[in-house]
């Protein structure tokens, strides 16, 4: 395992240490993904949970078994995990990957981490907050030899959705983002239009990629159990856009207006943009567009909205400006 300490030498270079997989001593010794090992490993280091740092770590050898299987790993492919914990999930990883790229925020876990990973000479530990890591430059200097790259991770609650966020928007080539989040959030990334799940967040992920459930993993699966279920998902990045825009940052805060009063028409959300005029400039924009105005944003479907967009582009009085955030 090699390790960084902080994501500004992200750029030196692989240290030439990474091969292709962990030795056979690693198979035989005990997992970290079992109850037992997981509270051994925490007393030994005198670990103390943090749950602002949404810090629940895997147990469950089943789950890991369906994330593992869901990216599709072999040993010319690599691998991302954000918040590797202890190691649970990155010992998989490192079995089942040529490489692996662990970026862990808490420098408590970092020794652990060290000890745990030692036999797997195909991990990079970087001790970094992901939010501010430059994921373009992490890949050029540590994937890009590789035959594909999937992020996997069990991410923490807090932050679940600016970090897919990120990784979507990074616009690298993923083959597949395995994530286990909050069942709630699974829920909402994954949703169709029409139902209360359906939102800006199942918009802003279905723009770039075909998203299913894996499995529903219960709070018994972690140390220390969550209060909620949570969920993985495969998200699948598309080769070429399910929808193409003339303005992607509008199409987003088209999207956002649209889920911003949920209760309301489109045509009353869609009018705020428009400002004093609005509502009947937005009844005749919809109109054109083949959508009722009496609809709720909910039911448009992701191809609707892009024709809304675009025709709210085209109209000259909508721009995209003070928006930069497509979830909220
Ligand atoms: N992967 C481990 C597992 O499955 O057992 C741990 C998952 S735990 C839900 C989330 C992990 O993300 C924790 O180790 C936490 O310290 C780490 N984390 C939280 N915020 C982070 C951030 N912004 N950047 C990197 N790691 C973060």
């Amino acid at each position: 395992m090699t390790m960084e300490t902080d994501a500004n030498r992200m750029g030196a270079g692989l240290e030439g240490a990474e091969g292709a997989g962990g030795p056979a001593a690693a198979d035989r010794a005990e997992a970290v993904a079992t109850p037992r090992r997981t509270l051994d490993i925490v007393r030994r280091h005198g670990f103390v949970f943090r749950k602002s740092l949404g810090q629940h770590f895997l147990t469950d050898s089943r789950a890991l078994d369906r994330i593992v299987e869901a990216a599709g790993l072999d040993k010319t492919r690599g691998a991302l995990e954000i918040g590797p914990g202890i190691g649970a999930l990155t010992e998989r990883l490192a079995q089942a990957a040529g490489r692996v790229v662990a970026i862990e925020i808490d420098a408590r876990l970092i020794p652990i981490l060290e000890e745990v990973l030692a036999p797997y000479d195909n991990v990079v530990l970087i001790h970094a907050d992901a939010l501010r890591v430059d994921l373009r430059e992490l890949w050029r200097t540590r994937f890009r030899d590789l035959a594909g790259v999937s992020a996997v991770a069990n991410l923490p609650y807090y932050a679940a959705a600016p970090i897919l966020m990120a990784l979507l928007e990074s616009r690298l080539p993923w083959e597949r983002l395995v994530l286990m989040v909050q069942k709630e959030i699974a829920d909402r990334i994954c949703a169709s239009p029409g139902g209360k799940d359906y939102g800006s967040l199942s918009v802003a992920v279905q723009y770039h990629c075909d998203a299913e459930p894996v499995c529903r993993v219960p709070p018994g699966a972690f140390v220390p159990s969550p209060k909620v279920d949570s969920a993985v998902v495969r998200l699948t990045p598309r080769r070429g856009r399910r929808v193409n825009v003339s303005d992607e940052k509008l199409f987003f805060r088209v999207v956002h207006a649209a889920f911003e009063q949920r209760r309301k028409t489109i045509a009353n959300n869609i009018a705020r943009l428009l400002g004093k005029e609005g509502k009947a400039e937005a009844v005749e924009i919809l109109r054109g567009c083949g959508i009722d105005p009496g609809r709720r944003g909910e039911t448009l479907s992701l191809e609707e909205f892009a024709a809304l967009a675009d025709a709210l582009a085209a109209s000259g009085k909508v721009t995209h400006s003070g928006f930069d955030s497509p979830i909220g």
